[in-house]
């Protein structure tokens, strides 16, 4: 209580200081911003221990890290899309910061990693770790050549593994094993304690990666949970929360996210342990402060979601400047009569006024006999969105609907096209 009066006085007094002497001095970050700054404390005694920001990134995964002593992590740099980088870079200088000591990617799935090539590119990274974990799509390819331009070497992020991070400390506790079936399972996971706080940072493990830590000797008790695969069903199991015993819980997830994440089950689970549950969908980014004897929580509101106003988005993106009125969409699919275990391609482009629109979000359905699977992707700099996937066994003779959602800024319009597997 009394080092977070200090932190408040020292703010309230270098706000009346830039007022009194104007904000020349300041920068480029002019008091209307003071609200999204964090204080950066890191002289020893005005610490206020471990500070965890989990960034809204929409659907997807990035919390930066600052310890007690001024050391930063960044755990995962990943969103609805490639402009999930500028998001959580932009922020990280925002908070006054231009340098990460130690970065951990949890596993090669585009929400998690596909913001790196930004962060490489614009911060100074000192080490990365990351499991043993490969992915044949272009992403994580970019991913891979962002860190060995960086001049950088994966470090193997596996249960047991100390990371140095100042006074702060930080150990993986998964993956426990050497291989899995599910990639999400390979997730580095990572307990972070100052004194007597912690948290625990889980990727997208699922319940095998779970029960393993459930049976293992590992100090698993935390105060905080970064909940596994943006609440999904497939984690956070009762089993997993008793082991943990967290007080409070962050999911991750994006607005109204095609996956259905965080699901009900979870939330109930959360709901019934009474740990408080707080969702960038729906508060923004979250700052948990862990002071050393209990945990603080602040949000810092929806920014990057339909703020056309702001510049954030609308200086990478100069379509959106333009005020958009419609939104068309022509789709096509590659192969209407595709062979069952197929891949096809989905191809949408999306216009306003026949002008191309970038950065439209596109979300598939496809309606197989017995169940729907969910697909997504972004329209580029000429509108064109192409989504691949693979059918599976679907019912030969069975037309597949597939229903096309398009969203950019408050608008929607939708088409529907099909086929139908030989
Ligand atoms: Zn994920």
């Amino acid at each position: 209580m009394f080092v977070k009066k200090k932190v408040s006085l020292i703010l309230i007094i270098s706000m009346i200081i830039i007022l009194l002497f104007g904000c020349a001095e300041a920068g480029k970050s002019p008091i209307a911003k003071e609200e999204e700054v964090s204080p950066k404390v890191v002289d020893g005694e005005e610490s206020v221990g471990l500070k965890v920001h989990f960034i809204d990134v929409g659907q997807g995964s990035s919390a930066f890290i600052v310890g007690a002593d001024g050391k930063t992590m960044l755990y995962d740099a990943g969103g609805d899309d490639e402009n999930s980088g500028r998001i959580i870079v932009d922020y990280i200088k925002e908070i006054g910061y231009e340098h990460i000591d130690v970065a951990v990617f949890t596993h090669p799935h585009a929400d998690h990693i596909n913001g790196a090539p930004t962060v490489f590119k614009e911060l100074k990274v000192g080490s990365v770790y990351y499991p043993k974990a490969t992915h044949t799509t272009r992403t994580f390819e970019n991913f891979v050549e962002a860190v060995s331009k960086a001049g950088l070497k994966f470090k193997t992020a596996k249960a047991g593994v100390e990371i140095p991070f100042g006074e702060t400390n930080a150990v993986l506790v998964a993956p426990i094993s050497e291989q899995y079936e599910n990639l999400n399972d390979y997730s580095a996971t990572v307990k972070l304690t100052w004194e007597d706080t912690s948290v625990l940072l889980t990727g997208d493990i699922e319940k095998t990666s779970e029960n393993e830590m459930i049976g293992s000797k590992q100090d698993l008790d935390i105060d905080l949970l970064f909940v596994p695969h943006h609440g999904s069903n497939s984690s956070t199991t009762d089993g997993f929360l008793d082991k943990t015993t967290p007080d409070y819980a962050v999911i991750s997830s994006g607005k109204d996210n095609s996956y259905g994440h965080p699901h009900r089950e979870v939330v109930n689970r959360l709901n019934k342990k009474n740990i408080k549950i707080y969702n960038t969908a729906e508060v923004g980014t979250v700052i948990a402060t862990l002071d050393g004897e209990k945990i603080e929580i602040d949000t810092v509101g929806k920014k990057h979601v339909n703020d056309q106003g702001s510049n954030k988005n609308g200086s990478s993106n100069k379509v959106a400047n333009d005020k958009i009125e419609m939104l068309d969409v022509a789709a096509s699919i590659s192969d209407p009569k595709p062979k069952q275990n197929s891949s096809v391609v989905l191809t949408a482009k999306v216009t306003s006024d026949g002008k191309p629109v970038e950065g439209a979000k596109v979300k598939i359905l496809n309606h197989y006999k017995s169940k729907t699977t969910p697909y997504e992707g972004v329209t580029d700099k000429n509108g064109v969105a192409e989504i691949s996937y693979e059918i599976g066994r679907a019912s030969i003779d069975f037309e597949v609907k597939v229903d096309v959602t398009v969203v950019k800024d408050n608008l929607e319009t939708k088409t529907q096209v099909s086929f139908t597997p030989q």
